[in-house]
């Protein structure tokens, strides 16, 4: 599955860019995460690169090393800042149609607050 063309008007191009408003629990010169318009679980947030990220993690490559590793610890880091640290929690990464994603912009769920079902 090869890496899309960045659309620049994808949902999360216009959150980081507040043209649609979101509720943000962090944000650093990075990264941003906010709360799940449709949340899958009583906390859920997404947590995006700034910028024009690969679309998906199909389009990764070497050089996002570094990045992804970043935007785990991030997720992490704002898991534990949401309370979420002492039971535990999820963290999903989609890719493309059949993985489920729909918005072109890498990301990373972090789902908890409760118990969690099956992953899929
Ligand atoms: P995906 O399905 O691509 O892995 O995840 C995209 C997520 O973005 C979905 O869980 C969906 O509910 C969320 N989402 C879609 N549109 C909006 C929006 O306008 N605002 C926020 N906060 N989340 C959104």
């Amino acid at each position: 599955m090869p890496d899309a063309e960045y659309d620049r008007n994808n949902i999360f191009a216009r959150i980081l860019r507040n043209e649609i408003p979101s509720t943000r629990v962090y944000e650093d010169d990075e990264f941003v995460a906010f709360r799940d318009i449709a949340p899958a679980a009583p906390v859920h947030l997404i947590v995006i690169p700034r910028g024009e990220p690969p679309t998906s993690p199909a389009g990764l490559t070497e050089a996002d090393a570094g990045m992804v590793g970043r935007l785990v610890l991030t997720a992490v880091r704002v898991a534990a800042e949401q309370g979420l640290s002492e039971r535990g929690y999820r963290l999903v990464m989609n890719c493309g149609d059949h993985g489920g994603q729909s918005v072109a912009h890498l990301h990373l769920h972090v789902l908890g607050g409760g118990p969690l079902g099956p992953v899929a």
